[in-house]
């Protein structure tokens, strides 16, 4: 037990909700997890403080939470999510009043890259850029050592970054977001299309024919294990990620990107054509320092400790 007690970071996504206890040295001592009933805020609500009762102690000091959507910053409004049924959700003063300790809420990805920063991946720079790939892209800004927010926390949102008008339809209503053509609902879509298309791919087999069976874990899976057809899905889709981090180094300049989220599981078959895309369209790569594209280290934990983090340094 550390003397200067703990924090608890919860991660609330659209299926799970992930707890954990962690120290100020962002070691996890203890760990829960439970589904999120996505379509019912009052339901969700119930399930943050389920998760945070099963990881308390008497040495927590106070809480974190990162959730997939717009979070104001500081009053831990979730405005908006994309994907999820939230609209307006109160998510600190219900924990606040319930545990009777400091709460913070802030989005998952912010949080993520708050983790990334202080224990993972980016702990030895000072400006940092997360790229969190999963069903869709979220993004977390450090720049010289602190969170960039924006003027009402909502700020990285770059999966929402329009690439290609015509493209397909995005959860926030437009068309050809990044997300749309570089995150798991790209793989998903484009392993769905080639089973359509009758490709050889041992996809197929595993679906027994059926597209709509097709997952975005099988396809990186399927590309781990050789499959030209997933190998070629993930390579695409790492060209587009690619020229994504190309426009956002373009704007904010940082020494890393780290790419986080379920899809980075793909490791070096997303990364490798990543890097090769970003070398293309960055703005004189050859008359700027390098700068690393480099895989996430806390991997699925950094929500949950960077939440921890923030909960544990805002209410210092
Ligand atoms: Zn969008």
């Amino acid at each position: 037990m550390s003397p200067d007690g703990c924090a608890i970071g919860l991660d609330v996504g659209g299926t799970k909700t992930a707890a954990a206890r962690v120290a100020p040295d962002g070691s996890i001592l203890a760990r829960a997890m439970l589904p999120t009933p996505a379509d019912d805020m009052a339901a969700t609500l119930h399930t943050i403080l389920e998760a945070a009762r099963a990881v308390m102690s008497p040495d927590v000091r106070s809480v974190g939470i990162a959730a997939a959507g717009l979070v104001e910053w500081p009053t831990g409004v979730l405005r908006f999510a994309p994907n999820l049924a939230w609209r307006d959700a109160p998510l600190v003063e219900p924990l606040r009043d319930a545990l009777e300790l400091p709460v913070v809420a802030d989005n998952d990805n912010t949080a993520a890259a708050w983790g990334e920063f202080r224990f993972g991946a980016g702990r030895d720079f000072r400006h940092m850029v997360l790229v969190g790939v999963g069903t869709g892209i979220g993004g977390g800004i450090v720049a010289d050592g602190a969170l960039f927010r924006g003027a009402h926390g909502f700020a990285a949102e770059i999966g929402h970054i329009i690439v290609d008008p015509d493209g397909p339809l995005c959860g926030c209503g437009n068309r050809g977001c990044w997300e749309q053509v570089a995150s798991g609902q790209a793989v998903t879509r484009a392993g769905r299309q080639a089973v359509l298309e009758g490709e050889t791919t041992v996809l197929r087999d595993q679906v027994d024919g059926d597209p709509d069976r097709v997952t975005g874990p099988m396809v990186t899976k399927a590309a781990q294990d050789g499959d030209a057809v997933s190998i070629a899905i993930i390579v695409e889709i790492g060209r587009r990620l690619g020229e994504g981090i190309g426009a956002l180094v373009n704007v904010l300049d940082p020494e890393v990107v780290v790419v986080g989220g379920g899809v980075a599981d793909a490791g070096e078959l997303l990364l490798s054509p990543a890097r090769e895309a970003f070398r293309r369209t960055v703005e004189a790569a050859d008359r700027r320092p390098a700068v690393p594209l480099v895989r996430g280290q806390l991997g699925n934990d950094a929500g949950v400790i960077g939440a921890a983090t923030l909960a544990l340094e805002s209410t210092a």
